[in-house]
C-alpha cells in the first residue's frame, strides 16, 4: 500500500510519468482570477503536483474531458460557463476525476447543489493554502484508495495513476477513450461486459452518437494491445459485448 499522495519535490510539473503511482498528480485549475490561480499554482507546483491553468468554463471542459488531470479545481463564477454547468457536463460524459470547487464566499451558493453536481468537494473563498492542499491530497487520497492500485490481467497491466499500460515489458500508449474502455473491461476479468454499458461508462450516459462507436474502440485496442502479442486477450461475445481475460481463480 504504497499509494497515499506523499511531498515530494523529486517531480517536475506535467508529464505525471513518475511511475510511481500516487507521487504524483497533474491538476486542472479552472479558475478567472487570474493571480489567484497563479499564485495557488505555485504552491501546488512547489509540493509536486503539475499545473494548468485554464480561465474560463469552455476550456474547463475542453481540457477536463481530456481525463489527463488526477483532480480538477474549479471555480463556480466563470466567464462562458459556470463551474456547475461544467461539472454536470464532465459527469454526464462519464469523467470520474475529482473534482474540487471553489465557491466565491461561504453561503452565496449551495454546497448543496455543489455536490449535486457531482463535484466531490468544496471550498469557500478566500482559502487558505494549507488548507486547499489538504483538501486535494485528502481527494487525491481517496480517488487512489480506491482506483490507483494497478489492474492486472496475466502480463497486461493498467496503471490508473499515471494513466499507464504495458503488457509485459512494452509500454502501450493509449489515448484516454481507449484507457476507460480498457479499464471498464478489466475490472471485470473474465466477465462479458454488454456494449450498451461500456457505452455508457465509457462515452456517457447521455452520448447520442453511433453505438457501434465500442466496436471501433474495441478494434483500437486490439491493435495495441492484441495484435502485437501471441496471446489475445480480448474476447467478442457475439451479440453480447466484450470480456478481457478469464474469471479470476478459473
Ligand atoms: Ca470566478
Amino acid at each position: 500500500m504504497s499509494s497515499e499522495p506523499e511531498e515530494t519535490s523529486e517531480n517536475t510539473q506535467g508529464g505525471g510519468a513518475s511511475g510511481d503511482p500516487g507521487l504524483t498528480a497533474n491538476i486542472l485549475m479552472v479558475e478567472d482570477e487570474v493571480p489567484l490561480a497563479e499564485g495557488v499554482a505555485r504552491g501546488l507546483r512547489g509540493i509536486g503536483y503539475g499545473v494548468e491553468i485554464v480561465n474560463d468554463g469552455l476550456s474547463g471542459l475542453e481540457r477536463g474531458r481530456s481525463e489527463e488531470f488526477n483532480l480538477i479545481i474549479l471555480d463556480i463564477m466563470l466567464p462562458g460557463m459556470n463551474g456547475y454547468k461544467v461539472c454536470r457536463a464532465l459527469r454526464s460524459e462519464g469523467v470520474t476525476t475529482p473534482i474540487l470547487m471553489l465557491t466565491a464566499k461561504s453561503g452565496e451558493y449551495d454546497e448543496a447543489e455543489a455536490l449535486d453536481t457531482g463535484a466531490d468537494d468544496f471550498l469557500s473563498k478566500p482559502f487558505n493554502e494549507v488548507v486547499l492542499e489538504a483538501r486535494i491530497n485528502a481527494l487525491l487520497r481517496r480517488s487512489a484508495d480506491g482506483r490507483a492500485q494497478p489492474i492486472m490481467i496475466e502480463d497486461l497491466v493498467l496503471e490508473p495513476l499515471p494513466r499507464t499500460c504495458h503488457r509485459g515489458d512494452v509500454d502501450i500508449r493509449l489515448t484516454p477513450r481507449e484507457y476507460e474502455l480498457l479499464e471498464v473491461l478489466m475490472r471485470h476479468p473474465g466477465q462479458v461486459v454488454a456494449k450498451k454499458e461500456l457505452l455508457e461508462k465509457v462515452w456517457g450516459e447521455n452520448f447520442d452518437g453511433d453505438p457501434n462507436v465500442v466496436e471501433v474502440y474495441v478494434g483500437y485496442l486490439r491493435r495495441k494491445i492484441d495484435d502485437p502479442f501471441d496471446r489475445a486477450l480480448i474476447d467478442t461475445v457475439r451479440g453480447v459485448g466484450y470480456k478481457v481475460g478469464e474469471p479470476p481463480d478459473g
